[in-house]
């Protein structure tokens, strides 16, 4: 399987640290929450891919890009898993929901008890309608663009609400081997205007990830955080005892326990740090301390001595 490794979405890094950060009763917590099990439920889906894709027979030019995302005009599409061959490109879109999902094409509607989504098939089928006009663009023409949404969870139930005919696009993982199949025999006799390494380093090369910013989306600041070093085994919090973490709670012991606070600190506020907004933040109990701690880390920085940044990322 030819395809460039995943990266750990920095919106569920910055989800999980606001989860950390935001004091439970703060009105935002219940929402960052469900938005986290949402993003963690759909990274696990993706990755659950891995497998199936494993399996598959692919002709030697093949290549899987994940999570690409292209400006089309003043807008931008995202697609999960795009495959690449040399007769045809296949986008997925992937799904990970749980429970009895019934799929209401006739009303572009995904509904599961009260709650709605949008058509995943629609979803993907706009996907490719935007690749193809960005292919043409870029290539003068585009290869077939086939578009299935894909879904991973095994405990849901697939319902249909009404027989439509998008109702085929809709698959669980193991179909994907037959599906791949039938599209190459289908498309045998069809030749891409351009490698498929070609189209892989010009898409990869216009991919422009998504800048995710929780405090911005969910309207909070530097003040709706908590501060301080939390113990990695119980939820007390650290304090600085001659060059140790110590947890009063539990009496655990660390050294570089505030590693996790400054990346917390980096993934939420800002990507550098002076060394008053160190003490103030770690809960240091000297301007002295933070600036040993700082230095140790061994970490770029710049300005001078006053009003030094250090940077965290
Ligand atoms: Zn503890």
């Amino acid at each position: 399987m030819n395809s460039t490794p995943r990266t750990f979405p920095a919106k569920i890094r910055q989800l999980e640290a606001l989860e950390s950060r935001l004091p439970v009763a703060h009105e935002i917590y219940p929402a960052i929450i469900s938005e986290v099990k949402r993003a963690r439920a759909g990274w696990r889906g993706e990755v659950s891919m891995d497998y199936y894709y494993r399996q598959l027979d692919l002709p030697r030019q093949h290549y899987f890009v994940h999570q690409l995302r292209l400006a089309r005009n003043r807008d931008f599409f995202q697609m999960d898993t795009l495959l690449l061959t040399a007769y045809f490109f296949l986008i997925l879109e992937i799904k990970n929901l749980t429970g009895t999902l019934t799929f209401d094409h006739e009303h572009q509607q995904l509904l599961r008890e009260q709650e709605v989504f949008a058509d995943p098939v629609l979803q993907v089928q706009q996907q490719a309608a935007s690749l193809k006009v960005w292919l043409q663009r870029h290539f003068g023409s585009s290869p077939p663009i086939y578009a299935y949404a894909v879904m991973t969870n095994e405990n849901s139930i697939l319902k249909n609400a009404t027989p439509h005919p998008l109702h085929r696009q809709i698959i669980r993982p193991p179909a994907l081997r037959q599906i791949l199949q039938d599209l190459f025999e289908k498309e045998r006799y069809h030749a891409l205007n351009a490698e498929v390494n070609t189209y892989v380093s010009t898409l990869r090369t216009a991919h422009r990830p998504l800048k995710y910013r929780a405090m911005e989306k969910y309207g909070l600041d530097r003040a709706d955080l908590k501060n301080g070093v939390f113990c990695p085994s119980c939820p007390g919090m650290m304090k600085w005892w001659y060059g140790t973490w110590v947890c009063p709670r539990c009496e655990n012991k660390s050294r570089d326990a505030h590693r996790k606070a400054l990346d917390d600190y980096a993934l939420l506020i800002s990507p550098h740090i002076s060394t008053g907004e160190c003490q103030n933040y770690l809960g240091l109990p000297s301007i002295n301390s933070a600036q040993r701690l700082l230095k140790k880390m061994n970490l770029p920085h710049s300005g001078g001595t006053k009003s030094r940044k250090y940077h965290l990322s």
